[in-house]
């Protein structure tokens, strides 16, 4: 294989508290991934939100990668000190004409006016882009304007995805009133540096794919390729998430072994035909991304 096609994946978690089964999951799949090919994987913590994210945090998470055996080549810098990158890029848009600065409100933005699709989320109206007199005082956030066009995203897991960013998102924010990044610029600009061909994680940022899409377009980066792996739900259907404190590394450390968890995880997703314990680099001798299928997996611990 030339240096030219050589995957690079990378795991990009947030370190604001003991890896969940999720996080697990998706970090599986992204080493499975690279190994079976002899890529390279790039770690980094995504600690934008400071109030949220500690170095302590970062520091356990890594401990809970070798414990699963999930290595990794290099880890690049945390995002909180990269704003200075960040700046470099934000302002290459500003000077294409690319951003406006918009001072709607946060009441304002979930008013009745503001289109609201099913899943909770808004599409921006675009009340501040052609704003003539600016409230005085106030300090604002920039938007990056999207064009009436449809991405695909032709995803190894979830199949075709299409999403037009005018009608399903609106004008995006890039930089927050208070100076900080938004993980869409963040994760595209951190991604795009590092080289990366291939981003996996969970099946929740799916339409987070198309944004960074357009920002990889807009500075200048490839599009990687995406694998969203299902969502983790209990037997009773419910989404497994942080909120489970019984299923977070810190306790699942003390009822089993890393190969026990990595088999209960192959098995519910399908790549094993035997709930037996495994260890991640047994299972990279087999893996396929066509064993993984759908956008949830039922899982019994
Ligand atoms: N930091 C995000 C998380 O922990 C993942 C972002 C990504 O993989 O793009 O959920």
């Amino acid at each position: 294989m030339g240096a030219e096609n050589k995957v690079v994946g990378r795991f990009a978690p947030t370190p604001s508290g003991r890896m969940h089964l999720g996080n697990v999951f998706a970090a599986l799949i992204a080493w499975l991934s690279v190994r079976s090919r002899k890529g390279e994987l790039v770690l980094r913590m995504e600690d934008l939100d400071t109030q949220r994210t500690s170095s302590d945090f970062a520091d356990i998470l890594r401990d809970d990668l070798r414990w699963l055996e999930l290595d990794w080549d290099i880890e690049t810098p945390p995002q909180s000190m990269r704003s200075a990158v960040y700046d470099r890029y934000f302002e290459k848009m500003m000077d294409e004409g690319l951003l406006y600065p918009c001072y709607c409100t946060r009441s304002q933005l979930h008013s009745v006016n503001a289109p609201h699709l099913s899943d909770g989320t808004y599409v921006y109206p675009g009340t501040c882009r052609n704003l003539q007199t600016p409230p005085p005082g106030r300090r604002p956030a920039w938007r990056v304007k999207v064009p009436d066009r449809e991405w695909y995203v032709r995803d190894l897991v979830q199949g075709d995805y299409r999403l037009n960013l005018a009608t399903g998102c609106g004008d995006m924010v890039v930089r927050r009133a208070d100076g900080v990044y938004v993980y869409q610029l963040a994760v595209t600009v951190d991604d795009g540096e590092a080289g990366v061909t291939e981003v996996v994680r969970g099946m929740d940022l799916l339409s987070s794919a198309p944004r960074q899409m357009y920002l990889q377009e807009l500075l200048g980066f490839p599009h990687p390729t995406y694998g969203h792996v299902p969502m983790l739900l209990a037997p009773d259907g419910r989404r497994l998430s942080k909120r489970d404190k019984d299923l977070d590394l810190g306790e699942l450390r003390k009822r089993m072994s890393a190969a026990e968890l990595i088999g209960h995880l192959a098995f519910a997703a399908g790549l094993i035909e035997k709930d037996a314990p495994i260890s991640a680099a047994e299972l990279a001798a087999e893996f396929s991304w066509d064993a993984l299928k759908g956008d949830s997996i039922y899982l019994q611990l």
